[in-house]
Formats: C-alpha cells, structure tokens, sequence
C-alpha cells in the first residue's frame, strides 16, 4: 500500500499520532496536502524554522517564532476537529515534559473521538516513552522500476538531456533502493562530472549507492570480486547453485514455467573453509549485488530499534532486489532463542525474520552462514525457510589439492607447474582453505624476501611446517560438530 493510502486508512481510523519517518518532507508535505484538499481538513504546521505556520503556504503566524508548546497551546484551545496538526524538527523539543504532556492530552482527546490527526515528520524515528502508546509509524516506500524511470524522465527533461530508453531501463534497476532525492542527486552529480548520462555512469551510480547504503548503517554492499572458480572443491554446493543460478538468471521464464522463487541457502560448518567465500561466488554467479547484514549492528539501545533496523534492512534488500543478502554468523544474532534466559528483542527479532522467509517471493536471496549450528533455534533448520542446508567440513585431500592450485595460480602461476602440490596435500591434512591460503602467501613472501626468482615447493613445505593447522586448534569442537552435523542429517558441500 503506499504512503498516502496508508495514511487515510489510519487516519480514517481515528489512530491519533502517525510517525512519518522520510527525509523528504516536501514528499510528504504533496501527500499531507492532497489528503487535507480531498477531505477538507485545516492542516496547520509547527517546524523548527519559523514555528507555528500555515501548512499550505509556510508562513509564520503570530508576530514572532512560537515554541511546540505554546503552539500546541493555542492549538488545543481552538476546537480540533476536522484538523490535521503537522510537526516537524521536533526531536529537541520532544525532550521537554511539557511539550510531551500537552501532545498527550490531544492525543487522548483524539482516542475518545475528536477528529484529529498529529502527524510528525522526521528522518530518525525518536519517540518519548510517554507518547509510544499513542503513536503508529509509518515508513516511506521505496520506488519501483517505473516509478524511478519517471524520476528519470523529468530529470532530463528539467535539464535538457537525452537519455536512450535502455540506458534508462538500466538506470531504473541500479538506482532501486534509494529515494527520490537521493535519485536526483546522484543524477545531478553524474551530469555535473560528465555533462551527459551514459552508460558509463553506471559505475558511478553502483558507488554512489554503495555509499547510501553504507550510511543506512545496516547494511553493507560487498564488491563482487571472487567466482564460483576461486573456491576449490565443495562440489555439491557448486553444483545445487550453478542450477539456482539459472532460475536466477532467468526469473521471469522461470515464473512463467511454474518455478517458485529460491529464498535461500544456509551453510554451516568449519571456519575458514569457504563459507563466506561461497557467499561471495553466489552473487558474482547470479549476477546481482551483495548486501551483507550485519546483526551485530542491527541491535539498537532504544524501544523497538532493533526490529525497525531489521525491518528497514528486509525493506531496503527486497528494494534492490533482485540482490544476494547475505547474514554472517547467523548463530550468534539468534543463539539461546526459546532457552530460558533468551532476551525478548532477539526473539523478537528472530521472529520478523522468520516470517519474512516464510513469505518471502522476491528474488532476495538469503545467503546465511554459520560456524556453530547446534546453537542455533530448531525452527530455522525447519523445511520451508531455507532451500538446502549445507555442512562444510575440513577439506578432504582431493579438495587441499584444488585449493592451493586456486591460491597457487592466482599469485604465481607460472610457477605452478613446477611446484608439487601432491607432496603439499600429503602433509596438510587438518588443515583448513584458510591455512592453505595463510602457507602459499607466507611461502611467496619468504621466497620474495630471500630474492630468489621463483617460488618452489620447500618455499611452502616451509611454511606448512610453522603453521598448526585448524584441526590441531579446535580438535574437539570439530568432532562434536561432526556428529552434530551427521545426527542432523545435513548436506554435504563436499562431493561423496
Ligand atoms: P569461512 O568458512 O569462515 O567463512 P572464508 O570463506 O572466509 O571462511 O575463508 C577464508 C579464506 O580462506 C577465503 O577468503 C579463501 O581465500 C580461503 N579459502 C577457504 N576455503 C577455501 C576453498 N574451499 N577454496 C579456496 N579458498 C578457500
């Protein structure tokens, strides 16, 4: 439903204070206006700029700046209904217990029936313990493909320039997430940098949105440099993606045939074996960006801050969907749920995720990894929310051997045919992708320092000998996750 919808049918219900949370006000300020126009409602303002004002025109009234309260004063004196009361800069003045009681007794007057709405406007959503009861918020949509082409259109137009219609059907897609404004800046930014719009800006635009979405703070746009290729052996994973990919590559066919949408992959198992670096290869694979979330920072210190970050971080990935989002350490965000001392916001907070994949049909695709499943709810393990669980284990020798070529190739490669990898696998079993990688980079470092020409097998040996590997570290941790991961009957990522 969109914004305006949304606030007639609160309106109409008599809710008494609606929260917008926007940084466009003038967006919201066109809504606000209609919806007074249509029902022949008196609108009247009180912003941080020049107080008290009429809504239409912004102009002052009294003969100088009014505070919140003596505005809301004046207001509550006059007879409400029919009334719509705007505020906005309020987050100072909402610090003030006056101001806060006064917005509470229009509040109960609208609850018991006065026709009247407060509607506050602001960026960051603050609400005073006092008013919560009374207050329901509401967020701005982000725009669809159409409606940013449109954004785009009056862009040109207002300036003069000529945007073919696939440049702009382009544009439409990676400019998905952000709002009107931020659309217009970065827009205006591209034209004063390069004097046109090309395809050529479309590198600009991906790094401007990669900074907007970094000052949302939750999530994280990951550059894609790593492919399916650089992961060395987890056969089975590879192969169950490379045959996701094609109904991600090719949704719309796929729809049509009466394939539903994938919601998602979770693979667990032994750190620094390729999990992470899975999730990477899954969106360089299915051609669309990666958000990471990070639930360390979803956790907020206010009342329902941590479910509205996860609900904004579920709204801004299904946005810029189609889209990769990926949840490290999913463990940790959700460990102790249902056990007796779990907190309430994290079974909150599991809970709106939970749902959200339950009824997820956008393509965002959820990529969740997990070093520890056994603290992990039963519920999220449960058919229906995830596509395949995956269990990553220790590299078997098989799969030593294709990774040091990865790493091997990727620095030196010409060295590699002279290097003897099968002497190399020989001597590390136990360890893990990651102490693989950790012993061909110390390897070509020491053979770089000691100026030799080429970097030969000892080099490594060397450097495998002055590493304990991953299964001498976590010895026991590592069996009982075994077993754990056998009891569940879970997939193996590694070809059987
Ligand atoms: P985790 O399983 O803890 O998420 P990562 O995927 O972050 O581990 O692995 C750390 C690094 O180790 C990777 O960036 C990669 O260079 C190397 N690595 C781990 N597993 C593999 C693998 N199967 N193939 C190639 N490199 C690997």
């Amino acid at each position: 439903m969109s914004l305006e919808n949304k606030l007639i049918q609160y309106r109409d219900a008599g809710y008494p204070i609606i929260f917008i949370e926007s940084f466009e006000e003038d967006k919201v300020d066109k809504i606000i206006s209609e919806i007074a126009a249509k029902a022949r409602l008196s609108a009247i303002e009180w912003n941080g700029a020049v107080g008290a004002c009429d809504f239409n025109k912004k102009e002052q009234l009294g003969t100088r700046k009014l505070t919140l309260s003596e505005t809301l004063e004046i207001i509550s004196k006059d007879d409400l209904n029919r009334k719509l009361i705007v505020i906005k800069d309020m987050n100072e003045q909402l610090s003030d217990f006056q101001t806060v009681a006064q917005i509470k007794q229009i509040a109960l007057k609208i609850s018991s029936g006065v026709e009247c709405t407060i509607i506050m406007i602001s960026p960051t959503l603050t609400i005073p313990r006092d008013l919560e009861k009374f207050i329901t918020v509401l967020e701005q949509d982000y725009m669809n493909e159409h409606e940013i082409n449109q954004i785009i259109t009056d862009f040109a137009e207002r300036n003069d320039i000529r945007v073919a219609n696939e440049l702009k059907e382009q544009l439409s897609i990676a400019l998905k997430g952000l709002t009107e404004m931020e659309i217009n800046n970065i827009l205006a930014l591209a034209v004063s940098t390069d004097g046109d719009i090309t395809k050529k800006n479309l590198q600009f635009i991906f790094e401007q949105k990669q900074q907007m979405i970094m000052k949302s703070g939750i999530l994280e746009m990951i550059p894609l440099q790593e492919n399916i290729d650089d992961i060395g052996g987890l056969e089975n994973l590879k192969s169950w993606l490379r045959r996701k990919s094609k109904v991600f590559n090719n949704i719309n066919k796929a729809k049509d045939f009466g394939v539903g949408m994938p919601k998602g992959l979770l693979i667990a198992g032994v750190p620094g074996c390729g999990k992470s670096l899975s999730a990477k290869a899954t969106a360089s694979l299915f051609e669309v960006p990666l958000l990471r979330l990070d639930m360390g920072r979803l956790m907020g210190k206010y009342v329902g801050e941590s479910e509205r970050n996860m609900r904004n971080a579920i709204r801004l990935a299904e946005a810029i969907s189609p889209c990769v989002l990926w949840i490290d350490e999913l463990e940790k965000a959700f460990a102790g749920i249902g056990s007796q001392n779990s907190n309430e916001v994290t079974t909150r907070l599991f809970g709106t995720f939970l749902t959200w994949m339950q009824e997820k049909t956008s393509p965002a695709f959820v990529l969740a990894t997990a070093n520890d499943i056994t603290r992990m709810p039963p519920e999220l393990l449960r058919k229906g929310r995830f596509d395949e669980i995956f269990f990553v284990d220790l590299p078997n020798p098989e799969e030593r051997r294709k990774i040091f070529e990865v790493h091997i190739r990727k620095r030196r490669p010409n060295d590699l045919p002279n290097i003897d990898v099968k002497k190399l696998v020989s001597i590390t079993d136990g360890y893990s992708g990651a102490d693989i990688e950790g012993v061909v980079r110390d390897g070509i470092e020491n053979a770089f320092c000691d100026d030799e020409l080429s970097v030969t097998t000892k080099y490594i040996e060397d450097a495998i000998n002055s590493t304990t590997p991953l299964k001498k570290i976590m010895k026991d941790d590592l069996d009982k996750m075994k077993e754990e991961y056998k009891k569940r009957n879970l997939k193996n990522a590694t070809k059987n």
